[in-house]
């Protein structure tokens, strides 16, 4: 079985690196938080190799001195881990930790994994990488302690949308149940990760809130952030995490997107749903990719040809 392979290839090597997505999230910095954790307590050598910006938001995770960028990795890792990351163009500049690795481990739960490691464990009908981190430190046969548990829990919590979303199983309330028992704070950590904003994030929510336009009959809601709207607000790309959730809450919206200016020109997507539109068919489309109800991908700009295209793709699958 692929998880007692994995757990094997973790407890024979000694020098082990792990690495998420760019523009990480709660999943992906939780993860790879706990499963470090997690294996320093069996006295390896680990690294959690960063290759993007820490959002502040995150900053009260444990684990943070296991942290380096992918530029200055102190060795050169045995097995390379990548966690909740769906391809290898997501490591950003942490593929060249990939290139080197001589054992890649993929644990994931995206749809559009490409199973690019030498070994796959990828559930998607886990609601988030944490809980399939989970079960590898179970099976490594470690205790979690707080601060594993804490980790664990914000990936959690972070990909349910505090377990509101229609990915959280029993499974994921029977692990979050157990990291409660051990001292994990579920209401602090809900609310830091959903409702704790600064003053330019909210200024920032207001402008994306005030751009949105309905379409496709009040189905499709897009929503808009332009560099000068970044800029006069102060916030960078990490200040946008849940912004999107305002778009897919409006009444009667099926499909909510965020187009995002990047600082080279680009456009960045995020796109959700809410009852059964695949919006993964639809990031798969301008090579990107996700789960069905939430996705995302890199196209040129302009900002409104990115969005005409869009509209078009979105329009040949809602339902009338
Ligand atoms: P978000 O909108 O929160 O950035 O991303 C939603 C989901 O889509 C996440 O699971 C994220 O990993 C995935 N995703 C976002 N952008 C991309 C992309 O460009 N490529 C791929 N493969 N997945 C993406
Ligand atoms: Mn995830």
């Amino acid at each position: 079985m692929i998880l007692s392979d994995i757990v094997k290839h973790l407890m024979q090597n000694d020098n082990i690196g792990i690495i998420s997505h760019v523009t990480p999230d709660g999943d992906a910095l939780g993860s790879s938080a706990a499963l470090g954790l997690a294996l320093e307590r069996l006295g390896k050598r680990v690294v959690v190799l960063r290759n993007d910006r820490l959002p502040s938001k995150y900053s009260f995770l444990p684990g943070s001195h296991l942290a380096v960028d992918c530029e200055k990795a102190p060795f050169k890792p045995d097995i390379l881990v990548a966690l909740d990351c769906g391809d290898v163009e997501r490591l950003g500049s942490g593929v060249m930790h990939y290139e080197a690795a001589g054992t890649v481990i993929n644990i994931d739960h995206h749809l559009s994994n490409t199973m690019f490691g030498n070994l796959n464990l990828v559930d998607t009908n886990a609601a988030a990488t944490a809980e399939i981190v989970y079960q590898v430190i179970k099976l490594m046969g470690i205790a979690l302690d707080l601060d594993i548990a804490i980790c664990l829990f914000t990936a959690i919590a972070a990909d349910t949308g505090c377990f509101r979303y229609d990915n959280t199983s029993i499974v994921t309330h029977g692990i979050a149940g157990e990291l409660i028992s051990i001292g994990v704070k579920s209401s602090e950590i809900c609310r830091r990760i959903y409702s704790l904003r600064t003053l330019e994030q909210t200024k920032m929510l207001g402008r994306a809130i005030d751009s949105i336009k309905l379409y496709h009959g009040g189905k499709t809601a897009i929503m808009k952030i332009t560099k000068k709207m970044m800029q006069e607000t102060g916030c960078g790309q990490e200040d946008l995490e849940g912004v999107i959730e305002f778009a897919r809450d409006i009444e009667g919206v099926e499909i909510a997107a965020l187009l995002r200016e990047t600082d080279d020109g680009e456009i960045k997507v995020g796109l959700r749903s809410n009852e059964y539109a695949d919006t993964s068919e639809i990031a798969a489309s301008f090579n990107g990719g996700g789960h069905r109800k939430a996705s995302g991908y890199t196209v040129g700009g302009p900002m409104d040809a990115a969005v005409e295209t869009l509209l078009d793709r979105i329009e040949k699958i809602l339902r009338v």
